[in-house]
């Protein structure tokens, strides 16, 4: 049977949110089989449990926020993409995340440190099978048009993998790779995708600082971009690592479905609203998917079966 997956022990990180600008702790618990994962605000007064849920997903605009039942008037975490990635990574299904702020901390802006926290922690097997969200048929979101279009499609696969072409329009960005595809079969999340981090324009800092946004934000955790050329000293992680981080946010956006997917999906300009969409859409439709697990791991798609495939 392949089984669920939850740590063996806790693990705890400090940073701060990239947005709120807010310093947060975080520690990582296990839990029981059938849990998923859950976010505990333990900040509050009394604690409020936020489980991980396409329908608790509040607010997609420039990062992926949850609250309970989505209401965008109760107690949030905002920019969960990034650990969740880490999640999907490796393949983990439960999960307690107590957390002291509304944000999750950016720390280098990639998803390598989480991983490294989930994985020092250890991953323990649990008695119970593992379940997938196995897409039937296309499902698809299309929205704007020519300079504005950007699309984002599942389709049936027997494992998980993923395709993302990006067009910002930029020199420094278009001088990169501008399509990447990953197959999580490959086992090679940590080394391929998980050390690409979150990036910004210089001219759009001053705005969102205006509107509260992007308070934590620095070369220490994102890439920074002027109207020409990449501002870090130390230039880019990976020739393509802009393409790379969509596909990470992506992987984490999903995610929040609350099983892995067994899905192709493929994206051209995408983002957190539009993976969202994609995620209510797709389940809106009950001829669209199944869940599956597998008594026989041989029938399990290729790579799903070792403990942690991201290593
Ligand atoms: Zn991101």
């Amino acid at each position: 049977m392949l089984k669920q997956r939850t740590l063996k022990s806790l693990t705890r990180a400090v940073g701060v949110g990239l947005h709120s600008g807010q310093k947060v702790e975080l520690t990582l618990r296990p839990a029981a089989p059938n849990t998923g994962i859950v976010f505990r605000r333990v900040d509050l007064p009394q604690p409020v449990d936020i489980p991980v849920r396409p329908s608790s997903v509040s607010d997609t605009r420039m990062a992926s926020t949850i609250s309970p039942g989505g209401d965008p008037g109760a107690p949030k975490v905002q920019t969960i993409e990034h650990l969740m990635s880490a999640c999907a990574g490796l393949g983990l299904d439960n999960l307690y995340v107590d957390i002291t702020a509304d944000e999750v901390p950016i720390l280098d802006g990639s998803s390598a440190a989480f991983v490294f926290l989930l994985q020092s922690a250890g991953i323990e097997l649990q008695n119970a099978p593992k379940r997938f969200l196995k897409v039937k048929k296309q499902v698809e979101i299309r929205e704007g048009e020519g300079a504005r279009l950007m699309w984002a499609r599942l389709e049936p696969y027997h494992g998980f993998k993923l395709t993302f072409e990006i067009d910002f329009g930029h020199p420094a960005v278009d001088a990169t790779g501008q399509q990447v595809s990953f197959d999580m079969g490959s086992g090679r999340y940590k080394q391929e995708i998980a050390r690409a981090r979150t990036f910004g324009f210089t001219k759009d800092v001053e705005a969102m600082r205006a509107r509260g946004l992007t308070l934590g934000g620095s070369m220490d955790n994102a890439i920074v971009i002027d109207d020409y050329r990449v501002l870090n000293s130390d230039g880019l992680r990976y020739d393509d690592e802009f393409a790379k981080h969509k596909i990470l946010d992506a992987i984490g956006d999903l995610y929040v479905a609350g099983a892995p997917l067994l899905a192709a999906y493929t994206s051209f300009r995408g983002g957190h609203a539009l993976n969202n969409k994609l995620l209510r859409k797709l389940l809106a439709d009950e001829t669209a998917f199944e869940y599956v697990s597998f008594e026989d791991e041989a029938r399990a798609p290729a790579g799903f079966a070792q403990l942690a495939p991201a290593w």
